[in-house]
């Protein structure tokens, strides 16, 4: 049995903040956008209590209700918002070809993907219980709330290091739990941690289980995997900083990446390697990961598409 193939303009994967921000402006520009949600609409911030750092919210908004509002005026303009996951994608073919949940065509003329990425998590049943009551995976985001309080972060690389000194600035003490003896991070980044006389670096160290009172964290528990010995950490939050996986497995083999999978584009664009697709949001930024720069990258995706396809109107107009 032949299926039938739908055909848009603008085809915009993923609804976070770089999705609906595209989408608003794809809209406005009468592209006509076409957005499928994937497993979790709103994304990334549907997952958090506060947001206090987007500007235009000065008394802070929840992420639920945050993307909420993005999804309105992304609708508002008349965005097609559909709830599915695209499970396939023929970059080759012209115009470009994406496979819905398996089974639905979809051949675009431009394609905005804002997919994402996903915090990694150490697992543990305790850290998704106090996940937004003191346990977070961003501590440009959620720094701010333990102000002269004690954490501890868990993690040894780049990131790690540099989110161990942002929280530092902020926080009385920071404990910085690392796995194995030394530091995965570069030597430049190690050593402004070491310079940080509120940065306890604590190695050979595992996190067993984030201890709270039901309501708020209260102290890590650790085991020194050399001794053995158990202890806890008296801290109020606790900091993830074990690395993110963008959601590009799909587009393996399609577009450039960088060797952890974030998607490249070209410097001060979110064009990428194939022609008419664009990329905005944590998908291609291992570094920002904000709302605000996701939404910043989205908006640019979305002239980007338009320019995009008025230089082939023209090129058309010129043949003719
Ligand atoms: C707990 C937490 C708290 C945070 N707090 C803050 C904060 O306070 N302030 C701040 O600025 N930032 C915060 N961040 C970071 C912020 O959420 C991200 O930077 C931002 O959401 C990235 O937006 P995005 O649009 O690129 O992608 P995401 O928000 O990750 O959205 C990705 C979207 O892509 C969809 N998707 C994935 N794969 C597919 C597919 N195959 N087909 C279709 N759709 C797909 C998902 O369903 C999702 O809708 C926080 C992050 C977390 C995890």
């Amino acid at each position: 049995m032949s299926q039938e193939i739908e055909h848009v303009q603008c085809l915009i994967i993923g609804s976070g903040p770089a999705g609906y921000t595209a989408a608003i402006y794809a809209a406005r520009a009468d592209l006509k956008p076409v957005m499928y949600t994937g497993m979790e609409p709103g994304g990334q911030l549907t997952q958090t209590t506060e947001v206090d750092n987007f500007p235009g919210y000065p008394s802070g908004i929840t992420g639920p209700e945050m993307m909420e509002d993005l999804r309105k005026q992304a609708e508002r303009f008349g965005t097609d918002i559909r709830f599915g996951y695209v499970s396939e994608v023929d970059f080759l073919s012209v115009p470009r070809k994406v496979i819905v949940d398996d089974i639905k065509t979809i051949t675009a003329d431009t394609v905005i993907i804002s997919t994402g990425a996903t915090a990694k998590w150490l697992g543990l049943p305790s850290e998704q219980k106090y996940n937004g009551f003191g346990v977070s995976a961003c501590a440009v985001c959620d720094g701010f709330f333990f102000k002269g309080q004690d954490v501890a972060i868990v993690g040894a690389g780049d990131t790690a290091a540099e989110e161990a000194t942002y929280l530092a600035k902020l926080c009385r003490k920071v404990y910085m739990l690392v796995r194995r003896d030394e530091f995965r991070a570069s030597k430049a980044m190690v050593h402004r941690v070491m310079n940080t006389p509120n940065i306890e670096v604590i190695y050979n160290t595992e996190t067993q289980e984030i201890i709270g009172n039901g309501k708020n964290v209260t102290a890590v528990r650790v085991l020194n995997n050399q001794t053995n010995e158990e202890s806890d950490i008296p801290v109020e939050g606790f900091f993830v900083a074990i690395g993110h996986k963008p959601n590009t497995d799909i587009f393996k083999g399609w577009l450039d990446m960088d060797e952890t999978g974030y998607l490249k584009t070209i410097p001060g664009s979110t064009k990428t390697n194939v022609e008419g697709v664009f990329a905005a949001g944590d998908v291609q930024d291992h570094y920002y990961r904000q709302a605000v720069t996701a939404a910043g990258s989205g908006c640019m995706a979305a002239l980007d598409a338009e320019r995009y396809l008025a230089a082939k109107e023209d090129e058309v107009k010129m043949v003719s």
